[in-house]
């Protein structure tokens, strides 16, 4: 247009239409309707008092660039070639482009390494492939079962031991536990050896021990019900006598005995009574598990009854909720403190004043930590597989909802068989409780006196 209004005193209205060369290709743009801002729309009434026709001329064919290009002409500002406007800087990275987590970075990581390593080492994995009953899984890389097989690297052994012990999900579980947490998903030779090995080393789990066996209480076992739902019957308990956090000092444990094991941690106050409880219970468990049908407690019978009078007071019931007075501890119970408590200690060691933040994670990796006696992890019992936070992926490992409802049954009514028979084991082979006659001398662990 500027070029046009330079020669307007030759070109304006002339009847025969005047020949435009142009290489500006952008007007070619606007041969569709186009919805136009006020500079170009300040062209039109311009433009409507010349007689042209454009042609489009690509820069390397005009020749009339010649002489817009000398380089005298250039002056105090150069070419605006190559401009850019608004530069990344003025846009809102937020905005403008989607960031997607992928969860399977977290482990491919590992993963990756492993497979890469495993390439190297064809020859060694083809060899331990009949001994060892490896099969190509799909199609490249070795598997013991579901369990990726891991070459002879220091590393990536550690890494993997650390990634089911270290980890903040994983809670610096015992030799046993870790090697039923690493088996489905990854395996090597002597793979008990080195986490014997690992583990003795750990200096965390040095450093917050827990004596399991300070005096061998009696065990009175409780036998778990038949074909019990989740949360039927109920453990709960108090940990007591903790630093402040967040405004809290004790935390309610809530587990379900008879089903799956699952425990659920809430934060509270010494100070709460069975209100309270039954107020924190109806938040945490009735919508997902309903109302139990029996209560075990250590706490005095008064307070379990108050406890369950106020439950079906607040849901407007009447429904009578069994208890279950244990002065005595059962044992399962009692252990779920002490994980609780050990794990709390590995996590919260630099920072006691915030164990409350932990309670969450401390739920999950109580719930994901296989049992001794079923071999199965409270959320296998619960929903036929563990939530996966820092374990890697495999596709075996979720199934689908046909066979979780044909298996979960069975799961259970194993579990329950397995606890039974260990709790029989308990007491014919290893009967530590001896009562004692009056007279007798006795030892008093100091403890909580
Ligand atoms: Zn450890």
């Amino acid at each position: 247009m500027c070029g046009l209004c330079c020669w307007s005193h030759l070109l304006k209205g002339t009847t025969t239409p005047v020949l435009v060369f142009t290489d500006h290709a952008n007007l070619r743009y606007y041969r569709e309707p186009r919805k136009i801002g006020p500079r170009v729309a300040g062209y039109l009434l311009e433009r409507e008092q010349y007689n042209i026709i454009l042609e489009y001329k690509p820069g390397a064919t005009n020749r009339a660039d010649a002489l817009s290009r000398r380089p005298d002409y250039e002056g105090p500002n150069p070419i605006n070639d190559d401009v850019t406007v608004w530069p990344d800087h003025y846009f809102c990275n937020n905005h403008t482009s989607i960031r997607v987590f992928d969860m399977d970075s977290i482990s491919d990581n590992l993963d990756s390494r492993i497979k890469l390593a495993q390439y190297k080492e064809q020859p060694l994995l083809k060899k331990w492939a009949p001994t060892h009953n490896l099969s190509l899984l799909d199609g490249t890389h070795w598997y013991h079962g579901t369990a990726l097989v891991v070459v002879a690297d220091n590393t990536l052994r550690r890494g993997v031991i650390s990634l089911f012990h270290d980890h903040v999900t994983a809670g610096h579980t015992r030799i046993t536990k870790t090697l039923q947490l690493i088996t489905p998903y990854y395996w090597w030779p002597n793979l008990k050896t080195f986490v014997t090995e690992y583990i003795k080393g750990c200096a965390t789990c040095q450093m917050t021990k827990v004596n399991t066996h300070p005096t061998h209480p009696p065990m009175f076992p409780i036998t778990p019900a038949d074909n019990a739902r989740p949360f039927e019957t109920v453990a709960m308990d108090f940990i007591t006598k903790l630093p402040q956090s967040g405004g809290f000092d004790t935390i309610l444990t809530i587990m379900d005995t008879d089903c799956s094991k699952v425990s659920i941690f809430i934060p509270c106050h010494k100070t709460i009574d069975s209100e309270g409880v039954a107020l924190l219970y109806l938040n945490h468990v009735i919508p997902h598990y309903g109302i139990p049908r029996k209560i075990i407690s250590d706490r005095d019978v008064h307070f379990v009854s108050k406890f369950s009078t106020e439950l079906c007071h607040i849901l407007n019931i009447h429904q009578n909720i069994s208890m279950a007075y244990h002065p005595q501890t059962d044992g399962a119970s009692e252990r779920t403190n002490q994980t609780l408590e050990q794990y709390l200690r590995v996590f919260c060691r630099t920072q006691q004043n915030n164990w409350h933040a932990w309670l969450p994670l401390a739920q999950y990796t109580k719930n994901s930590w296989p049992s001794a006696t079923t071999k199965k992890t409270p959320y296998d019992l619960l929903i036929r597989y563990t939530p996966q936070v820092h374990q890697p992926t495999r596709k075996t490992t979720i199934p689908s909802l046909e066979q979780r409802l044909l298996s979960i049954e069975e799961a259970r009514k194993a579990a329950q068989e397995a606890q039974r028979k260990a709790q029989e084991s308990w007491i014919k082979e290893k009967p530590r409780y001896v009562p004692f006659a009056v007279g007798s001398k006795v030892w008093l662990e100091g403890t909580n006196l």
